[in-house]
């Protein structure tokens, strides 16, 4: 706690939606303390999803993708700052410049990057990966430069996005990934395979049960030699193989940080009182669904991880209510809206309750684990996938946990709240 006289102090590490979402909810529940805002970006929190839909075929440009609440929560910003070190025993961050900032209590939002390929030439300025303005930006820059073929490796969400963008573009594009099927890991093969027709059918060209296993850089293009020996030359090149949790600057603080910040169900950080993790980089046991903890990329997750971390800041850990979402997402591919609810990577069976795998179908695909429906996803039924939605949300209850109403526990003084 502050000293007498002196405001509360919280502190957000990650300026991304996550960390946004949490300031308004700070200020929702009238906290009427200090909130600093430490970001490493320098721009104000931006639309992320935009990054792979919008702003690389041009329909939006990055100033558009700013959201519209960031001069109103009263905040201290700090853009352009990358937060080095945590302390949480003497509840201090180190900045650069040897600045070390107190805190009452901490938010955790620090996000994701993306992970990288061994053996990839990096630094090749044809080479790419997608997560902030700056990276769109550059993909953006090579592409006006070449007419050449875009190489994208990866076939998740954001590989696939980058895929139909770039064919929305009229570009040749090889989309290379390990597995079978295109989302195959995140959607299952059932929907995966719809995926795969729906990219061939959009002019994709699929590597698929590929790997490249070297490279070169010549001056006319780069060149991947996949592991059956055959070469493809690419002018540009878009890494889209996962992404690997901010936690560098968590390293000497005994958090638990193997994939990300491991939280118990309140968003609380393993062990201790006054932080919370949120958004990407946060790992925690969700048991509307199970024990296990993960994490959970998705930009409604972040929205409301952040809101429901910062309640549970304000409420103590032992007032603090689990945080149980129905996870929901969605994608943009070749003009298909694909919507899911749940998590469908537990599942153990899937089948296509309506529709089929042809391109053409809008099919619903329903996921069962231990019986029990656990997720469903639709393709382009939006209004179909509200209804499923809640009745997925019927069919899994909040396990009965123990938990209050969020009680105002870092402002002791009435004056503050
Ligand atoms: C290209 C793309 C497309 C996407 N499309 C979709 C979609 O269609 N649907 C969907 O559901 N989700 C989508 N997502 C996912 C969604 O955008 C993310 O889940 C969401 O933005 C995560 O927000 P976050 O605040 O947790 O993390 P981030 O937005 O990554 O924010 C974290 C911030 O913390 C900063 N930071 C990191 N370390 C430090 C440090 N030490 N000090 C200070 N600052 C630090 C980072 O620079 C970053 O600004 C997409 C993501 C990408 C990249």
């Amino acid at each position: 706690m502050t000293t007498d006289g002196a405001r509360d102090r919280v502190v957000v590490v990650g300026t991304g939606l996550a960390g946004l979402r949490a300031a308004e909810r700070l200020r929702e529940l009238g906290f009427t303390g200090e909130i600093i805002m430490i970001g490493e970006e320098r721009r104000r929190p931006y639309h992320r999803p935009a990054l792979s839909k919008q702003l690389l075929t041009g329909k939006l440009q990055a100033d558009d993708l700013a959201f519209a609440t960031y001069s109103e929560l009263d905040c201290g910003w700090r853009p352009g700052t990358r937060v080095l070190q945590l302390d949480p025993k003497n509840r201090v961050l180190m900045l650069p410049g040897r600045e070390e900032l107190t805190y009452d209590g901490l938010i955790i939002a620090s996000g994701v990057q993306p992970r990288h390929l061994p053996g990839v030439p990096r630094h090749d300025p044809r080479i790419h990966v997608l997560r902030t303005v700056e990276d769109a930006e550059a993909i953006k820059a090579n592409l006006a430069k070449t007419k050449g073929r875009v190489v994208v490796i990866g076939t998740g969400f954001t590989g696939c996005e980058l895929a139909s963008s770039l064919r929305e573009m009229k570009r040749e594009v090889t989309l290379i990934g390990r597995g079978s099927t295109l989302l195959g890991g995140v959607l299952g093969e059932e929907l995966g395979m719809m995926m795969n027709e729906l990219h061939l059918a959009n002019g994709v060209d699929l590597e698929l049960g590929a790997k490249p296993v070297s490279w070169h850089a010549t001056p006319e293009h780069i060149a991947l030699a996949l592991a059956d020996g055959r070469l493809l030359t690419a002018s540009c090149v878009v890494l889209a193989v996962g992404s690997v949790p901010n936690t560098e600057w968590l390293a000497a603080a005994d958090i638990d940080t193997v994939d990300g910040v491991l939280c118990e169900a309140t968003c609380h950080v393993a062990g201790i009182d006054d932080v919370v993790a949120a958004g990407d980089v946060a790992r925690w046991p969700n048991l509307r669904f199970t024990e296990t903890a993960r994490r959970c990329e998705h930009w409604l997750n972040a929205i409301e991880m952040g809101r429901a971390a910062a309640e549970n800041l304000m409420a103590g850990r032992d007032f603090a209510r689990p945080f149980v979402p129905i996870p929901r997402f969605w994608s943009e591919q070749h003009g298909k809206r694909v919507q899911g609810a749940g998590i469908p990577a537990l599942a153990e069976t899937s089948f296509y309750a309506s529709g089929d795998r042809s391109p053409r179908s809008k099919p619903t695909v329903a996921y069962f684990r231990d019986g029990v429906q656990i997720a469903v996803v639709c393709v382009d039924q939006p209004r179909a996938m509200l209804i499923l939605t809640e009745k997925l949300t019927a069919q899994l209850p909040v396990p009965a946990i123990a938990g209050a109403a969020p009680q105002p526990r870092l402002r002791p003084r009435a004056a503050n709240w």
